[in-house]
């Protein structure tokens, strides 16, 4: 397979770019809420973000692109990407 094109996203906590398999996909509602995605084919305005918990903390902390896209960053969705994100963590812990 040439010219391979692999979808590089930024992360909204760090805004490093990586490629987008290795980020946790978020998708904005209608609601304007935001839904953690872990399959990554929900329909709608993804973010992306770093499966590190630093990120997470960066992103909540992060107004700007909240407040550019009018998001509410429910209580819920902090602890369900939380939890992958830990996840995510112990798997690497294991090497
Ligand atoms: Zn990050």
């Amino acid at each position: 397979m040439r010219g391979k094109h692999i979808p590089m996203r930024t992360c909204v906590g760090c805004g490093v770019i990586s490629p987008k398999k290795t980020l946790l996909r978020l998708v904005l509602t209608t609601e304007n809420g935001l839904k953690f995605d872990p399959t990554g084919k929900f329909p709608g305005r993804g973010f992306y973000i770093c499966p590190k918990v630093a990120c997470l903390e960066k992103a909540i902390k992060n107004k700007n692109w909240v407040k550019k896209f009018n998001i509410l960053l429910s209580p819920d969705l902090i602890s369900a990407l939380r939890e992958a994100i830990e996840k995510e963590e112990g798997k690497v812990g294991q090497g």
